[in-house]
């Protein structure tokens, strides 16, 4: 029996040198190792041999299971590392890594599209100051000591103690229109583009901040027809060829007379659905002709000269434009949102 025994050993000694996968493997685990493996079968012989030799034959036995046992664990541990190895190459097949590439805020992208809408047809910018003195944001443009918007709950003030003004935060960007018309004669044809401020309480439809386009233009001869004309252009321009346009009176301290002024909604062009409230119509922005006071103020010729104004809050155009629920949506800077405006 020790002669089977060295027998098997050289066998299992040859056979182990052509372990080459996990199959092969697998092949001399079942051939040497299993319960139906060779090895097995000198052991079932083993029970039946003469006492006398158990111990000799025994310990060969017992030595010949470790040595195919730890040939069969060494080439396993090997296999398994080469197969690590092999993952860890590059796969130069592999598609390359994408980086997303910044792109500007839809807001930004407004006050673009908007800008160049209006230089297309002479305006020009002007950057107001964010920082105004209460003249500028309130006396100038005609609106009396007792109107509700120069309340504090509405206007942030600035701390002002020993200056010779009261100074807040512009809650709109009118008083660029002021400031223009001071520093020149007319005609002026300007658009004011910004941010604004004003003490709302942030729900769906307000922000303490939020953006403007004041547009002012005086000439002589100037009509509520022109206003109207710019205005429907804008309209088509901004939201839709095919879009009709529509006012409605309204009041504002420094413009008369005034108006609202409505575009047909997008979404059911003008039959009525949810956006639009059934009315089938979206409200843009205040418009209306220069109070001739407003020209007093700034030392026009207001028997001379007229003008029109309007101001839009991009936010509200932008969320009638692409029917954004809510205006925080601005602001929260996710990707999922910005994403859908580049
Ligand atoms: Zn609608």
């Amino acid at each position: 029996m020790l002669d089977r025994i060295e027998k098997l050993r050289a066998d299992i000694l040859e056979e182990s040198g052509n372990i080459k996968s996990t199959d092969l493997l697998e092949q001399f685990r079942i051939k040497f190792l299993s319960r139906k493996g060779l090895l097995n079968d000198l052991f079932e012989e083993f029970k039946t041999i003469d006492k006398t030799e158990k111990a000799k034959v025994g310990k060969s036995l017992n030595d010949l299971k470790n040595f195919a046992q730890n040939i069969f664990d060494e080439k396993k541990i090997q296999l398994t590392k080469s197969k690590e190895e092999k993952k860890s190459v590059t796969d130069y097949t592999l598609p390359g890594r994408t980086y997303n590439i910044g792109t500007k805020h839809l807001i930004t992208q407004a006050l673009e599209e908007i800008t160049s809408i209006f230089e297309r047809i002479g305006f020009k910018v002007y950057d107001g100051f964010e920082i105004e003195d209460e003249y500028h944001n309130f006396d100038a443009l005609n609106t009396p000591d007792y109107h509700p918007s120069r309340d504090m709950q509405d206007t942030f003030y600035l701390e002002s103690k020993g200056k010779d003004k009261r100074y807040l935060l512009r809650t709109h960007t009118s008083p660029g229109q002021i400031r223009v018309m001071e520093q020149q004669q007319p005609p002026v044809r300007v658009i004011v583009p910004g941010k604004c401020y004003r003490n709302e309480a942030i729900s769906s439809r307000s922000l303490a901040v939020f953006h403007q386009v004041e547009a002012l233009y005086v000439d002589t001869n100037v009509t509520f027809r022109e206003l109207k004309g710019t205005l429907d252009y804008f309209a088509k321009e901004f939201f839709g060829k095919d879009l009709k346009t529509r006012m409605r009176p309204d009041y504002f301290p420094f413009t008369e007379p005034s108006a609202e002024v409505d575009v047909e909604c997008y979404l059911c062009k003008g039959k009525g659905c949810r956006i639009c409230k059934y009315s089938g119509w979206l409200e843009i922005l205040g418009c209306g002709m220069v109070d001739p006071n407003v020209f007093d103020i700034v030392g026009y010729d207001s028997e001379k000269y007229t003008g029109y104004a309007f101001g839009m809050g991009i936010e509200r155009t932008l969320m009638i434009k692409h029917g954004i629920p809510d205006i925080r949506m601005f602001y929260e800077n996710d990707i999922r949102f910005l994403k859908q405006f580049k």
